[in-house]
C-alpha cells in the first residue's frame, strides 16, 4: 500500500480503456482516495464508482480555469486535501504541418498544456498549505522524437510544452516541497487514436520497439504510481520513459 491516506486527482480519468483510469484504480488499490476528473459527468461519476466507496467524479474541462478551480475546491472540501496531482487529460490528432488550422491548434495545445497551467495552478495553494505534494504530468515520446507516430506537430509541440512547463514549476516549487516529474510514454492501447490505427501501423511501430508490444495502460499507471508515492521522495524535474525502448536517448 503505496498510498495509504492520500488523496489524489486525476484528469482525464473517465474513459473505459484509458491510462488515467488504470491510474485511478492502481491508487484506490494502494489506499488513495481518488477524485476523477473529466468532460462527461456521468463517466466520472461511473468511474470513481467503480474504484469502490469514498471517491470522486466531477465534471472538469481542464481548458477552463473555472472548472479547474472549482474542481479542486470540492476535493478539498470532500477529502480535506490534495496530495496527488496527476495531469493526465489529453487529446491527440493525425494532421501534419501543413494541414493544421488555427482552430485544431488551439484546441490540442489548450487541452494537452494549458489545461496542464491551469489544474496546476488550481492545485498547488491547497499542497502548499498541506507542506507538499506530487505533481505528474502527461508528456509523450512525440514531444521526444518529433512525433511520427499518430498525433500531429500540434500534439508534439504540446507534450514538449508540457516537458518545459513541469521542469519550471518543479524548480519553483520545490521548496514548497512539491514534486513535479513528468512521463513520456510511447504508443500505448487505449481509445486515443480512435480508430484511425490500423493493424497494419500498428505492427510497423512494433518492429521499432525492442520490448516487441505496444505499451499497456497499467505500463504507465505504475510508472504515475511511482511518482506519486514515496518511493520517488528525491526525484523532481524529472521525465521517465515508459516506451518499451521505441527511443533510447
Ligand atoms: P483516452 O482518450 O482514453 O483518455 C483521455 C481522457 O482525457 C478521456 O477520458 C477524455 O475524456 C479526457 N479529456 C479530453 N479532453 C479533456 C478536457 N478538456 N478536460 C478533461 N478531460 C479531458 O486516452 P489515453 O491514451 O489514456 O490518454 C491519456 C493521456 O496520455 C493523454 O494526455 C495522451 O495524450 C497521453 N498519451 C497517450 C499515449 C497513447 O499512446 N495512448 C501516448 C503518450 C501519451
Amino acid at each position: 500500500m503505496l498510498l495509504q491516506g492520500k488523496t489524489a486527482v486525476i484528469s482525464g480519468a473517465a474513459s473505459r480503456r484509458g491510462i488515467g483510469l488504470a491510474t485511478a484504480k492502481l491508487f484506490a488499490a494502494h489506499g488513495a482516495r481518488v477524485a476523477i476528473l473529466d468532460l462527461d459527468l456521468s463517466a466520472a461519476h461511473g468511474a470513481a464508482a467503480s474504484l469502490g466507496e469514498g471517491h470522486l467524479g466531477l465534471r472538469c474541462d481542464v481548458t477552463d480555469a473555472e472548472a479547474c478551480n472549482s474542481s479542486a475546491a470540492k476535493v478539498v472540501e470532500s477529502f480535506g486535501g490534495i496530495d496527488i496531482l496527476i495531469n493526465n487529460a489529453g487529446i491527440t490528432e493525425p494532421v501534419k504541418t501543413l494541414g493544421i488550422d488555427a482552430k485544431s491548434w488551439q484546441r490540442i495545445i489548450d487541452v494537452n498544456l494549458k489545461g496542464v497551467l491551469l489544474l496546476s495552478q488550481a492545485v498547488i495553494p491547497t499542497m502548499q498549505r498541506r507542506g507538499g505534494g506530487s505533481i505528474a504530468c502527461m508528456s509523450s515520446v512525440s514531444a521526444q522524437r518529433g512525433g511520427g507516430i499518430f498525433g500531429g506537430p500540434h500534439y508534439s509541440a504540446a507534450k514538449a510544452g508540457v516537458l518545459g512547463l513541469a521542469k519550471a514549476m518543479a524548480r519553483e516549487f520545490g521548496p514548497d516541497g512539491i514534486r513535479v516529474n513528468c512521463v513520456t510514454p510511447g504508443l500505448v492501447e487505449t481509445d486515443i487514436t480512435g480508430d484511425k490505427l490500423t493493424p497494419a501501423m500498428k505492427a510497423d511501430i512494433i518492429k521499432g520497439i525492442p520490448l516487441g508490444r505496444l505499451g499497456a495502460a497499467t505500463d504507465v499507471a505504475n510508472i504515475y504510481l511511482f511518482l506519486a508515492s514515496d518511493l520517488s521522495a528525491y526525484v523532481t524535474g524529472a521525465v521517465i520513459d515508459v516506451n518499451g525502448g521505441m527511443l533510447i536517448h
